[in-house]
């Protein structure tokens, strides 16, 4: 699978904030808070990152639920890299797993 960049056109078409799977997760939420009081998030250390997990790898939070639903097929940045997978946040980046 190719490598998902972490860039500004992605973090903008991620899906991640919305998801079921990080919703109710106070340091993702964090995170997220963090993130938007920065001018350039791409530039952020990955591991303060809470979206695009298909290129930044897996989430650094502990409190996400698995259980829920992933929305990544609903995504723009899935389809236009051809991504087939899913869970990117509990599995790790496109490039690294089936
Ligand atoms: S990678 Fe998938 S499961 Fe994880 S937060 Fe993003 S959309 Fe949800
Ligand atoms: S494919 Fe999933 S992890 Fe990647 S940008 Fe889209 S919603 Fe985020």
């Amino acid at each position: 699978m190719p490598k998902v960049k972490l860039d500004e056109k992605n973090i903008r078409h991620c899906r991640c904030p919305q998801c079921p799977v990080q919703k109710n997760s106070a340091c993702s939420a964090q995170k997220l808070a963090d993130m938007k009081a920065t001018a350039n998030p791409e530039t952020l250390p990955r591991e303060n990152v809470p979206v695009v997990y298909c290129s930044v790898g897996k989430a650094t939070c502990s409190d996400l639920d698995s259980q829920q639903a992933c929305m990544c097929p609903t995504c723009l940045v899935w389809d236009e890299h051809d991504l087939q997978s899913m869970y990117y946040c509990t599995r790790g980046s496109a490039d690294k797993i089936k």
